[in-house]
């Protein structure tokens, strides 16, 4: 029987995530199977395997995967985990997650992308994750608490009622800094002795932007 041979540019990946330092192996396991060329725009499909940011509708953009990957790996994901991310996007990070944990909330402020998002998530049998169209500064009280909460949209600071919706134990990440320019990606754990908070890498991420989008 002939070995199943991953595509180059798929090899290429991989290694490109291995030698950025991504190490976790149910990390970069899945990250070989969520096909990213079914959330990238099609005329962006030649692309989909390069480590780069693309952009999507609505002026937005798909981040770039070794800044999914080492997100992800900074997270700790288990399957107990409830995790939620707010910018939705593509649904690309979301897929990641869905396959690490057991239930994710993904919140996104425009229509359009939250509806695509939701039929690819679905198209793929992710079917642990929910995607809400709302403000992710608003997260309704009705969705609960989170072991683990990820924010893929650059935020000037992190607000104080997003860690609040963090269970003990639990993790933040987000890109904190100016919307122009670079942010820090934060680590936040919320220990018994209060907010542990760690810089780690710079990154550059579209804003974080209060209510839902008028335009579609
Ligand atoms: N995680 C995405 C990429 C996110 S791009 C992916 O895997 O493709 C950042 C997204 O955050 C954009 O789609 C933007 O519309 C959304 N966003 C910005 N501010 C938001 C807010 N307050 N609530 C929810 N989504 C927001």
């Amino acid at each position: 029987m002939a070995l199943r041979q991953a595509p180059p540019e798929k090899m290429m990946f991989q290694l490109t995530l291995r030698r950025r330092g991504i190490s976790d192996q149910a990390v970069l396991r899945t990250m070989e199977e969520i096909p990213r060329e079914a959330f990238v725009e099609e005329g962006d499909r030649e692309d989909a395997y390069r480590d780069s940011a693309l952009g999507i509708a609505c002026g937005q953009t798909i981040s770039q995967p070794f800044v999914v990957a080492y997100m992800t790996e900074q997270l700790q994901l288990q399957k107990r985990h409830r995790v939620l991310e707010i910018g939705t996007g593509s649904g690309y990070q979301a897929a990641i997650l869905s396959r690490l944990a057991g239930q994710v909330l993904t919140i996104e402020r425009f229509r359009t992308l939250a509806d695509a998002a939701r039929a690819r998530l679905e198209a793929l049998g992710c079917d642990n994750v929910e995607v809400m169209f709302g403000d992710g500064f608003d997260v309704p009280p009705g969705a609960g608490q989170f072991d683990r909460i990820i924010v893929t949209a650059a935020m000037e600071q992190i607000p104080q009622s997003l860690i609040e919706r963090l269970e003990p134990g639990g993790i933040l990440i987000a890109p904190v800094g100016s919307h122009h320019g670079t942010q820090t990606l934060m680590r936040l754990v919320k220990t018994d002795a209060g907010i542990e908070r760690k810089e780690l890498v710079d990154v550059r991420f579209v804003p974080a932007l209060p209510g839902v989008a008028r335009e579609l």
